[in-house]
């Protein structure tokens, strides 16, 4: 009897954790991995998207990565820029890696079709703001709402007076002077936002998060991932 109850209790555990696992498990993520510079990958498992990436390796003293990370596209990306600088975007590489993997590319210079995807991605959409960045005529930085969940791309735009202007972001991905600037500015950026992914570091920056601040999370990491759930 004993041990039958016990077997008992073994099933029925086996069963919940099947249950968790293929239910409703921890399977409902995106995927945030970090390439180098402003370049990430995000997934939700049917998408594919690319921001800033690729670029150019190395440019303007800013982080290399390994060739292997072309390789590693997947089909039908969707390749997003902030802008054309070549330590974001390199024209050569993305035109040869979205001919050969069916992708679609958009730069400021078509940003205004990228609400075709709110059409064709699932419970995603995206919001391009125009932002300023010394030497570039044309920035953007973006606003993501996938399944849910607000995400925020910065990119190099040097002024923290747009994102002041968002609030309940679950993840906003900034380069540090957008935080500095925000902060001489006295925003008040927990209402802004839950987490703040910093991007954007260079092998030259030396920057720690000496507070250690649980908002905020240091990309210093190539190919170091975040998960969201939705
Ligand atoms: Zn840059």
């Amino acid at each position: 009897m004993q041990n039958n109850n016990k077997l008992k209790f073994v099933v029925l555990n086996f069963a919940l954790i099947l249950f968790l696992n293929f239910g409703y498990g921890q399977t409902n993520n995106i995927t945030v991995r970090f390439i180098g510079n402003c370049g990430l990958y995000m997934t939700d498992g049917t998408s594919n998207i690319y921001f800033d990436f690729p670029y150019k390796s190395g440019a303007h003293h800013y982080s290399e990565y390994n060739l292997s990370e072309l390789d590693s596209v997947k089909n039908h990306p969707v390749f997003i820029y902030t802008h054309r600088h070549s330590d974001h975007f390199s024209g050569r590489l993305v035109r040869k890696l979205s001919k050969k993997l069916d992708g679609q590319i958009f730069t400021p210079r078509n940003a205004e079709k990228l609400k075709n995807l709110n059409k064709e991605l699932k419970d995603f959409t995206i919001e391009p703001i125009h932002t300023k960045h010394h030497f570039s005529f044309n920035h953007y930085s973006y606003l993501i709402t996938w399944h849910n969940k607000k995400i925020f791309i910065s990119g190099d735009t040097e002024t923290s007076d747009t994102i002041a202007t968002q609030k309940d972001l679950d993840w906003a991905f900034v380069p540090v002077w957008l935080l500095v600037d925000a902060m001489e500015k006295k925003i008040n950026l927990g209402g802004i936002s839950k987490m703040f992914a910093i991007y954007h570091i260079g092998p030259r920056d030396q920057i720690t998060n000496a507070a250690a601040d649980p908002k905020i999370k240091l990309l210093n990491k190539q190919g170091e991932r975040i998960a969201i759930s939705y």
